[in-house]
């Protein structure tokens, strides 16, 4: 492919660091632990974004707690909500009677979210919440509470750590801003 061969093609500029990213990651994973002392959550990892943050996450709260996955896609063209959401991958665990906590990589429209939370809820959790790396709050279009996040971000559309660009640089170690024109590219086509 011509674009994004080289990272230096498509990234604007770096917008969290590795650092701030694991700074993230200490002050959330102590405020869970807290919160969700002796209830042995169920951590649900949206896939895929949220691959790269559950697992540095989960390794900075301690509490006993199990693991599962979901996979919900709302996103047409990669870049804008289809507004149609998909579960491509269900959860595999009995959420009744649990404390389920989703994990995120961002919040966007909260479309995904919304979707998410109604249904494990509709299921019989005696508790949903979510922690999202990201919280684009300012596009926000559902009624849904980002119980916990990381840190707010602007409309700008950013890859790295677990965010994707064409379902690639997923690997990133950092944050960065995807570059206006690249996006001008994709969605004109
Ligand atoms: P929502 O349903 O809240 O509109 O979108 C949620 C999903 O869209 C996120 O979980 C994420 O996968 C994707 N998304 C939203 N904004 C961005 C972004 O800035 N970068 C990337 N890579 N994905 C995004
Ligand atoms: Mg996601
Ligand atoms: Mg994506």
């Amino acid at each position: 492919m011509a674009d994004g061969d080289n990272i230096n093609d498509i990234i604007d500029h770096k917008l969290f660091t590795e650092e701030d990213i694991h700074n993230m990651c200490v002050r959330l994973g102590k405020e869970l632990t807290k919160d969700y002392a002796c209830k042995k959550p169920i951590v649900v990892g949206a896939l895929k974004g949220a691959v790269y943050f559950l697992t540095d996450l989960t390794r900075q709260m301690d509490v006993a707690h199990q693991l599962d996955f979901i996979d919900v896609s709302s996103y047409g063209d990669g870049f804008e909500s289809s507004g149609k959401i998909k579960v491509i991958t269900d959860l595999s665990a009995d959420v009744k009677d649990r404390d389920v906590l989703i994990v995120e990589d961002i919040v966007d429209t909260g479309l995904t979210m919304k979707y998410m939370k109604d249904m494990i809820h509709e299921r019989g959790a005696n508790s949903v919440k979510c922690c999202a790396l990201l919280n684009k709050e300012a596009r926000r279009s559902k009624d849904v509470t980002v119980d916990y996040y990381g840190s707010k971000v602007g409309d700008e559309f950013v890859v790295g750590y677990g965010l994707d660009f064409l379902n690639m640089y997923r690997n990133l170690q950092y944050i960065g801003v995807l570059k206006s024109e690249v996006i001008q590219k994709y969605v004109n086509k």
